[in-house]
């Protein structure tokens, strides 16, 4: 068992890189971040910046925010470090407030079958492996060989310069290679998000995936159906609310991951081309929001990804005899309450979701009174843009995407300047809307 678990590099692959060799400058490495280190090696400890920025660095991006891994347990860190405080029950991790960033500052993990001397394990695995519990701490080399992919196991002391990599990430990286760490099978198993990160890691790097491991991905995709659905909320937004999104989607579809996550919407992906190219289509039009600055929403983007599932569901149930938007609300409930087993959206989400799809139904009115009032619904703007996405991925509507456009045009725009621009519930804003904003058609 632990033979498997040992990693197929031995420690004296351990490489130390200075910065001619590494060429990463201090001066972009956040001043809180080191500061967090400089607390923590001034409290004798071993601290280092790790994960995502250092790789980010070595690939030219600028890293979002910066992760500190050291040897300090999480209570002796929020003793060292002011405004820091323990999240986490499933992984214990530290969150410490320094400026106005948050820096993640996280123990030295090890292996989770390693006895912990007290009796009983800090970790804890189900019977398809998935890691349910893992808060067995360890020393660097340990931390080193748990983390997902080689080119995120690079560890960098801010103080002295130095780059240390025990696993190869820096040959990866430089190779063009996300290699998985051990036996791609088991971390899969272990945790299932990483496959998710795999495909997330590939569309923002442009990084490819190891065949092993790619060939893992496709024989484990079902697990991800393990994953707490709370959990899997944030990771969709990670992968598909970014300027790689379109990319993003292509490999989730191609990998057999998508149909897992969203099984009805897979469904109608079985039944022609329409579905999946809505949903590129919706996935550029991100890409080209975010491009330009403006924001895009979390519940629009997941009103997209369910509306193929929600029409279908809609036109099953249309001759009930009730009326349309009635009919749309059923849909839209059944469809969330379905996906809530896989994914769960909040509330606070589904609600917009909810008005975007009986949008859908009210925008087919025309007539001028009824048209101005839909006009004046507080997510008219997402509603309108969903309708605009229907048309682009082929569904005859009959011109009506355009009706509207020329229709906000005559009345002077009255809805929300942004289609998606808040995650804050509707309702509330709607005292607060301006007449006479410019119409951000389109
Ligand atoms: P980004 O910040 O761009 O999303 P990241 O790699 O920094 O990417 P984080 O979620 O911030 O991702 O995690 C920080 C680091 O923690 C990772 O680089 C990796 O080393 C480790 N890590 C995160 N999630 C996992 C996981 N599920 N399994 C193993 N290691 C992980
Ligand atoms: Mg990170």
């Amino acid at each position: 068992m632990l033979k498997r678990l040992l990693p197929k590099k031995s420690s004296k692959a351990q490489n130390r890189y200075s910065e001619r060799e590494h060429g990463i400058k201090r001066q972009d490495i956040s001043r809180q971040a080191i500061e967090v280190v400089d607390a923590l090696k001034s409290h004798k400890h071993e601290a280092y910046i790790v994960g995502g920025s250092v790789r980010d660095l070595l690939m030219g991006l600028h890293p979002k925010d910066f992760d500190v891994a050291t040897d300090a347990r999480p209570e002796q860190i929020t003793r060292i470090l002011p405004r820091s405080r323990i999240i986490g029950r499933r992984f214990k991790i530290v969150h410490a407030r320094a400026g106005r960033d948050l820096i993640e500052v996280t123990t030295f993990r090890g292996h989770h079958d390693k006895p912990t001397g007290r009796g009983g394990s800090h970790a804890q695995q189900s019977k398809s492996g998935l890691l349910v519990r893992d808060n067995v701490f360890g020393n660097l080399e340990e931390d080193a060989w748990r983390r997902d992919f080689t080119c995120n196991s690079l560890y960098y002391d801010p103080i002295d310069g130095t780059l240390i990599d025990y696993c190869g990430g820096l040959e990866d990286i430089r190779a063009g290679r996300l290699q998985t760490i051990g036996d791609p099978q088991e971390r899969f198993r272990e945790d299932p998000v990483r496959m998710l990160r795999a495909v997330r890691f590939e569309a923002k790097l442009g990084l490819k995936l190891d065949q092993d491991s790619r060939e893992a991905l496709r024989h484990n995709r079902q697990m991800i159906a393990e994953v707490a659905p709370a959990r899997l909320f944030d990771e969709i937004i990670k992968i598909l609310l970014t300027p790689y999104a379109e990319l993003a989607l292509e490999k989730l579809l191609n990998c057999g991951l998508f149909e897992q996550l969203f099984p009805a919407t897979g469904e109608q992906l079985a039944q022609g081309d329409r579905t999946r190219r809505l949903l590129l289509a919706a996935m550029r039009n991100t890409e080209a929001r975010l491009a330009e600055d403006k924001p895009v929403a979390s519940f629009f983007l997941y009103a997209l990804l369910l509306w193929p599932a929600v029409r279908a569901q809609f036109l099953a149930l249309k001759h009930s005899g009730a009326a349309p938007q009635e009919i749309m609300d059923q849909a839209g409930n059944l469809v969330l309450d379905r996906q809530a087993g896989r994914i769960l959206i909040p509330r606070r989400f589904t609600q917009p979701m909810q008005d975007m799809w009986r949008l859908q139904v009210r925008l087919e009115n025309r007539q001028p009174g009824k048209a101005s009032r839909t006009l004046r619904e507080d997510k008219f703007r997402a509603g309108y843009d969903l309708l605009l996405l229907r048309e682009e991925s082929g569904e005859a509507l009959g011109g009506l995407g355009q009706w509207w456009t020329d229709f906000q045009t005559q009345e002077g725009p009255s809805a929300e300047d942004e289609p998606s621009a808040s995650d804050r519930p509707s309702g509330r804003k709607k005292r607060r809307r301006r007449r006479g904003a410019p119409s951000p058609a389109g």
